[in-house]
């Protein structure tokens, strides 16, 4: 049996180690090509060595040295830097897994795409700041984009067989986070500490803050309206503390089909990992009878703004999916360095999204890599205005 090749884009974080993890226990099906990471390089050079792979690459020219010692003698190539993490992508694999955080991750997942590489996609902000980049890129060069973000995988999984265009409405699910019940005033004094702290599942550390600001929320409708094609009034969301329904896909003939796993991200990575079969996973199995309940309840979009900002975004278009990415992680930045309050964070991105919605260039026409990339770049500047104009206030 011939080994398929697959390269793991972020391979130290959360989604790479779970990735990791289900390769690991598979080693006669996958030769590992290429793994990427930042500034862990003790883990990635430890994965590295152990799986056998082509070449490691950390993002940070910074880090080089660094890996380098940590790979000497391993016969792992080396290198570093964003023009690395390109040439990662060029190297031919069949399967690739984008898990960089952020929107670094765009330009890679792009370029293993042009390669026609099937791209295994957790990195949301891919979506949200350039969706229609991405899938005309898979169109045009035969690739497929399969999802790995819990709700889009069980979305795509209820859709196995059905016509898209018998779709009336997609209902993603929200745990609603650690703040699901606390009032305004006591969310915006909020601390890092009680942010990172999610009910159901163990995440990266900026994701687990987007949780709990239903940023995380926000981003997948947009990614939902952006891998099915959807409009936006198609794309709900409903809060459900369980985690264990993921999505529903709402049909026209009134019929709901719901999509229930266990809080694992290796469910929908190893669906991913092993499509079009579905094999074993080392996932726990349900047990509804024990489980007893199931609770489903609306957003309240007051406290968690991030939803409303997110229906903006979609009916803006263009590049507001970038200027929402920007804004939203340089907020992110802020609360966690302790600059702004827990709230604040929403606040500045509607301010900058206020601000640059009357920027020219910012229409549907214009998404290109570097358009993606100034934009990215103007929004961050601007967030650093709001930030300085709330620090002042307070
Ligand atoms: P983590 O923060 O745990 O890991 C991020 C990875 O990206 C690490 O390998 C990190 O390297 C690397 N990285 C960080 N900055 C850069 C950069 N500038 N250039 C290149 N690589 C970089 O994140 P998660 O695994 O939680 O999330 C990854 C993506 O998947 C995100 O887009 C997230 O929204 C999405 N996602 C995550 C889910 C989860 O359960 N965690 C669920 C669904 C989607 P290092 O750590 O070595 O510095």
């Amino acid at each position: 049996m011939t080994r398929r090749r697959v390269s793991i884009f972020g391979a130290t974080g959360s989604i790479g180690q779970s990735t990791l993890d289900l390769i690991g226990r598979d080693p006669d099906r996958f030769e590992v090509v290429a793994l990427t990471g930042g500034r862990n390089v003790e883990l990635l050079a430890k994965d590295a060595r152990a799986l056998g792979a082509e070449i490691a690459v950390t993002a940070y020219e910074d880090c080089h040295g660094a890996l380098k010692a940590a790979l000497a003698g391993s016969g792992v190539e080396v290198a570093a830097g964003p023009a690395a993490l390109l040439e990662a992508a060029d190297r031919p694999a069949d399967w690739i897994m984008s898990a960089i955080v952020g929107a670094a991750g765009l330009a890679p997942g792009l370029r293993a795409l042009a390669h026609g590489s099937t791209l295994a996609l957790a990195n949301k902000e891919s979506l949200v700041t350039a969706g229609p980049l991405l899938m005309a890129a898979a169109a045009e060069h035969g690739a497929r984009v399969l999802p790995v973000d819990s709700e889009h995988s069980a979305v795509f999984q209820a859709l196995v067989g059905e016509d898209i265009g018998a779709v009336e409405r997609v209902i993603i699910t929200a745990s609603g986070g650690p703040f699901r019940d606390w009032p305004f005033g006591r969310m915006a004094e909020a601390t890092l500490e009680q942010a990172l702290n999610h009910p159901n599942w163990a995440m990266g550390q900026r994701i687990t803050i987007d949780s709990a600001s239903l940023f995380n929320k926000a981003m997948e409708i947009i990614e939902t309206k952006e891998f099915f094609g959807l409009s936006p009034d198609q794309v709900e969301v409903l809060v459900h503390p369980e985690s264990l329904v993921h999505a529903i896909v709402g049909f026209r003939d009134g019929g709901l089909m719901a999509h229930l796993g266990p809080a694992d991200m290796r469910h929908a990575i190893g669906y991913a990992l092993n499509w079009p079969e579905r094999r074993h996973l080392p996932v726990e199995r349900l047990n509804l009878s024990k489980i007893g309940q199931l609770r489903f309840e609306a957003p309240d979009e007051k406290r968690f703004p991030a939803l409303r900002l997110a229906r903006e975004v979609m009916l803006a278009g263009g590049l507001a999916g970038a200027v929402f990415t920007a804004a939203k992680e340089r907020a992110l930045d802020a609360f966690i360095a302790g600059e702004i309050g827990f709230t604040d964070m929403a606040q500045v991105v509607e301010d900058v999204l206020t601000k640059m919605s009357s920027e020219p260039g910012l229409d549907a026409a214009s998404i290109t890599l570097d358009n993606v990339a100034q934009t990215d770049h103007l929004a961050r500047l601007c967030a650093g205005d709001a930030i300085k104009t709330l620090r002042t206030k307070a």
